[in-house]
């Protein structure tokens, strides 16, 4: 009876810590590829708005001051040390270090002086899915072409595209039968030094983009906006489709706050919730596969970590 007693108890205490293991929260630095600055008045900004998906409710931003405030506040609460960020001039003149500038769109030569200058670093978000274009229409080409030649990072939306709904509610645009990863590929044929990643990951294309990353092993994605405006046990589902699969290495970390106030907290709260990653996966999210893409030195890496000792 004491034997047995004191089986159970240990198999206990081995779920026990299986279980705690699993779930603790990740406490090294953090890159965050989807971040937004906004340069203009949002209408967004200063109101209520209920996800109807997740029935959580958000206060929004008041203004593009109490935007980037609560921004750069979060950042550093979650020791994000990088963040690429689309885009607005003044925020990467306040924090140099932690800003990477992107831009994803408007004119070509424009884009081609702010990378020959380095003014900008990324091209993100590359969003054409909102006018009903998709990624291998021509017009789309010129843009890829100045990425790769220039070396120049892309990060691309696919979907989902606005809240639920966005059609009936000022994105016209907008059309579920655009939202397929599948679109990308003949950008990635034609652009094979392309550096890429599909932003939300492809959601809700689980197995196309198990094909997708498969067949294209330079193809990263970004989780965005479905770490946290999907039901958890949804973006769970997706998470763990892509880790078990084989692709954890190419899973990078991203926030897509927009204007909702909660999203960085729900977001890493979501990930570091996942039962199904270890500790290790957690890190490679958050940020090793993110150095990785980035290219970033030993020794930026090296004082990234320093820094979220101390944030
Ligand atoms: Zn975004």
């Amino acid at each position: 009876m004491i034997h047995y007693r004191a089986a159970a108890a240990a198999i206990f205490a081995l779920m026990l810590q299986a279980t705690t293991t699993a779930q603790e929260a990740y406490q090294g630095p953090i890159i965050d590829m989807h971040v937004h600055a906004y340069q203009q008045v949002s209408p967004l900004f200063g109101i209520q708005f209920t996800n109807p998906l997740t029935g959580i409710s958000y206060t929004t931003t008041a203004d593009l001051e109490a935007h980037k405030a609560w921004t750069f506040d979060r950042m550093k609460a979650h020791r994000i040390v990088k963040a690429v960020v689309d885009y607005n001039p003044a925020w990467e003149a306040e924090d140099p270090d932690r800003v990477i500038p992107a831009k994803g769109g408007g004119n070509l030569e424009t884009l081609r002086q702010g990378f020959m200058s380095g003014e900008l670093q990324i091209m993100a978000e590359m969003a054409p899915y909102y006018n009903g274009v998709q990624a291998d229409d021509a017009a789309m080409d010129p843009y890829f072409e100045l990425a790769e030649s220039l070396e120049v990072p892309v990060g691309y939306h696919i979907y989902p595209g606005g809240p639920p709904g966005a059609m009936y509610a000022g994105y016209p645009g907008v059309r579920a039968e655009n939202a397929h990863p599948m679109q990308i590929e003949r950008v990635l044929v034609a652009h094979p030094k392309l550096k890429i990643y599909i932003m939300h990951a492809g959601w809700p294309y689980l197995e196309d983009m198990k094909a997708l990353m498969y067949a294209h092993p330079q193809l990263y994605v970004d989780l965005g906006v479905i770490s946290w405006a999907l039901p958890r046990a949804e973006f769970h589902h997706f998470l763990k489709g892509l880790v078990d699969a084989g692709f954890g290495k190419r899973i990078m970390y991203g926030t897509d706050q927009m204007v909702f106030q909660g999203a960085f907290d729900q977001a890493i709260g979501n990930i570091n919730s996942a039962s199904f990653l270890s500790m290790e996966q957690k890190a490679d999210i958050f940020y090793n596969n993110a150095a990785a893409f980035l290219g970033l030195s030993p020794e930026e890496i090296e004082e990234h970590h320093l820094q979220a000792g101390n944030e």
